[in-house]
């Protein structure tokens, strides 16, 4: 896991696993953690580094509802989860699946964990587009993202110019329209996402190192330009995400466009 600090009160830990971020937001006297790692024991580390820092936990906020970003309630096991209300209402329509695709990729890499993850009664809907308090004196932005997921919200931390992006702008993984994604719902966020972008000192990604605003403009300009030429099996692959893997994603957002 590599952590880095973004501003005094932005901290970025980095998952060795699909490079999956957790940012940690502190103002004042709160401190709110965004989206997780993966592995046991880098998410107990996040309670070594707020206590490095002095911060003590206020909740969790979580950017869509898709296990990878859920598994901050191990460390902090009575935490609220803060969540969009179109994650909350995806989380009721399917309960037990993030904890059965957890268990999967656990049984796949042979990962123990000291339970099983618990979400019941810890989830909190916020309405999205929305603000939420930091501290005294800060607040948060709730952007709605979805598009990748039918759920989801980004986070705007105007204090520190850090936007927190959920499963959009990743310099690791193309635009990937999951089960019940959709192409043209990815583009509406991506444009929603522009200017909190063009205004960024850092944009964190779900997956992968935060980023520039020079950079996540590049990356919003090619998925643009290889969202809007799906369903063409020609559509621009950015030229630093070709990876086998990302042409299965790529043959997945195929057949979810031509449906
Ligand atoms: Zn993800």
């Amino acid at each position: 896991m590599q952590v880095l600090a973004l501003h005094e009160g932005v901290i970025v830990a980095r998952s060795a696993h699909w490079q999956t971020t957790c940012t940690i937001l502190h103002a004042g006297e709160e401190t709110f953690l965004v989206d997780s790692v993966i592995y046991p024991d880098e998410l107990d580390a996040l309670a070594g580094i707020l206590a490095q820092a002095g911060w003590a936990l206020s909740g969790l906020l979580v950017t869509h509802g898709d296990w990878d970003h859920l598994l901050a309630r191990f460390p902090f096991p009575d935490a609220s989860v803060g969540v969009a209300e179109t994650t909350a209402a995806r989380l009721r329509a399917e309960p037990g699946a993030a904890q059965r695709e957890l268990r999967e990729f656990d049984e796949e890499g042979y990962v123990e964990r000291p339970r099983p993850l618990a979400l019941g009664g810890a989830i909190q809907a916020l309405p999205v587009p929305g603000k939420l308090e930091l501290g005294d004196a800060e607040e948060l932005e709730l952007i709605p993202a979805d598009g990748h997921t039918q759920d989801g919200m980004a986070i705007w931390a105007p204090f520190a110019r850090v936007l927190c992006a959920g499963d959009y702008l990743s310099p690791v993984e193309i635009p990937w329209l999951s089960e019940r994604g959709s192409r043209d719902a990815y583009l509406a966020t991506l444009r929603r996402l522009q200017p909190y972008v063009e205004q960024a000192d850092w944009v964190v990604p779900g997956h992968g190192a935060p980023i520039d605003a020079q950079r996540a403009l590049a990356i919003l300009r090619e998925d643009v330009a290889y969202l809007e030429a799906l369903p063409g099996p020609d559509a621009p692959l950015p030229l630093a995400r070709r990876t086998a893997p990302m042409r299965k994603i790529h043959a997945e957002n195929l057949e979810r466009v031509a449906r």
